[in-house]
């Protein structure tokens, strides 16, 4: 099937739209709007390499649980009642270039995202489960600036598996990995803590969001920028003094 890449409201061809995308919206729908209106992308940034490292490496470990049935030793201290689940359609559910799919029929929008990792409870609901890499001697928690951003990461996930038809729980996973600082030398290799953080998470909001992210899209109107934003105040300087 076709789709639209950058939104056109005269077209009935469904249009794409990544978890990371109506995030976007949710932060400013002034960028999301030049992004998937008009096709201005922001500046690309270079990729997070060891965090992709790791992310790959973690999937590797609770894949060899998965092939066994069983859960990982770190659930088992966490005390989690659940095991990496072998599901059909994992694979294309982990590909960033595939992802957990779903057409939602109001705004004709192709949302979808890539999961990390899935589990499945003793009572056969399914779990989400995000890998993170950090580097920090603070207590790790779920609050706070970007933390807000995971939150909704899961909880998008989390919708898009029940519109999968699957039975999903309420409770998602962030296996947060912690980069120790604290070692005597680097000696090629990085050491890190493991933790697993429980989250209850509510997806209420989303068909909200996707809503308003496509009434955005079919305005003719450019939204106001974000006036905490450093970038369009950069901007707006820049070019006061140009002019
Ligand atoms: S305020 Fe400007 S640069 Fe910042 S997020 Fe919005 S449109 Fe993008």
């Amino acid at each position: 099937m076709a789709y639209q890449k950058t939104f056109d409201p005269n077209s009935s061809t469904p249009h794409k739209l990544s978890r990371t995308k109506l995030d976007l919206f949710i932060e400013c729908p002034r960028c999301f709007y030049l992004d998937q209106r008009l096709g201005i992308k922001r500046p690309s940034m270079p990729a997070f390499t060891l965090n992709v490292a790791v992310d790959h490496l973690l999937k590797k470990e609770f894949d060899i649980s998965r092939s066994q049935g069983k859960a990982h030793p770190l659930m088992e201290t966490y005390k989690i009642k659940a095991i990496p689940i072998d599901h059909k359609n994992l694979a294309d559910w982990r590909n960033n270039f595939v992802g957990v799919r779903y057409l939602h029929p109001e705004t004709n929008f192709l949302i979808y995202g890539a999961i990390d990792d899935l589990w499945q409870d003793e009572n056969g609901d399914y779990v989400v489960v995000d890998y993170k890499a950090t580097s920090t001697q603070a207590e790790i928690k779920l609050e706070g600036g970007y933390k807000e951003v995971y939150k909704r990461q899961a909880e998008i996930y989390q919708w898009l598996l029940e519109k999968n038809g699957l039975p999903v729980s309420k409770k998602a996973y962030f296996v947060y990995v912690n980069g120790k600082k604290d070692l005597a030398a680097f000696d090629g290799r990085l050491e890190f803590d493991t933790q697993i953080i429980e989250y209850i998470g509510d997806n209420s909001w989303v068909d909200e969001a996707i809503n308003n992210a496509h009434q955005c899209l079919i305005s003719d109107t450019i939204p106001k920028p974000n006036d905490k934003c450093e970038y369009c105040c950069y901007l707006e300087s820049a070019k006061k003094v140009i002019d």
